[in-house]
């Protein structure tokens, strides 16, 4: 009962401590607690590569060049708070998630593999409009608008997702992903992609094979270089 009362007065609690915050999801203590992911993979194989590049074996059916990782899925707070934002519509979470997002970027720069000097374009990965209006929002694109300012970076929604599927999400089998991704999006504005430095934006790559269906209607639009920024890998 008091407990009752007291959600009606602090709506908002920390998601991972379950505090109550004053107008937060997810409190400074738990968000300062979650890691940055060091280590870089291969969007193919999953293997350590440098930079996250795509390995030499994984290189011909992988169009995207190069997948940068935020944090790990594996995290229950990082799990949580992207569930949350997608399923419980909470657009707030965006807030420290593209907070943990530059803090990744920091950290890249320090190392020396900041990729602004490339001046990339930031885009979206996008979502079906049926999905986009249930939701709400589409993450994707906060973010993508987020980095853009924080960063005076370019963004710009050059693809669109034309077909409506089942979500990614309920497939299991990696061939039926890519599958289902085939021919689901499409260049509609080539100009904005020829010759570019793309990164494209997304909240989770579980098997890539969106990312890549992505990357390879950019390319064959004439897309340069195609990386893909995410918060986690499920
Ligand atoms: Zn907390
Ligand atoms: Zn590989």
């Amino acid at each position: 009962m008091a407990y009752q009362l007291l959600d009606i007065i602090f709506p908002y609690r920390c998601l991972a401590c379950r505090t109550y915050c004053e107008r937060e999801y997810l409190c400074r203590k738990c968000f300062k607690k979650i890691p940055i992911k060091k280590q870089s993979e291969c969007v193919g194989c999953k293997r350590a590569t440098p930079d996250g590049k795509t390995c030499a074996f994984c290189k011909e059916d992988n169009p995207l060049d190069r997948l940068l990782i935020v944090s790990d899925f594996k995290q229950p707070t990082v799990a949580k708070a992207i569930k949350k934002m997608k399923y419980g519509f909470i657009e707030d979470l965006l807030d420290p998630l593209h907070e943990l997002t530059r803090s990744y970027l920091k950290l890249r720069a320090k190392k020396g593999q900041s990729f602004l000097a490339e001046n990339p374009l930031l885009v979206p990965v996008p979502l079906h409009y049926r999905r986009e209006n249930w939701r709400g929002f589409n993450q994707a694109r906060v973010l993508a608008e987020r980095l853009g300012r924080a960063y005076q970076m370019a963004w710009a929604e050059p693809i669109v997702r034309t077909g409506y599927r089942d979500p990614q999400a309920d497939i299991e089998d990696r061939n039926q992903r890519i599958e289902n991704a085939r021919g689901l999006y499409a260049c509609v504005q080539p100009v904005l992609a020829q010759d570019r430095h793309i990164i494209l934006i997304d909240d989770v790559c579980t098997t890539g094979a969106t990312l890549n269906e992505c990357a390879r209607v950019l390319k064959a639009a004439g897309a340069k270089h195609v990386s893909a920024l995410v918060l986690a890998r499920g």
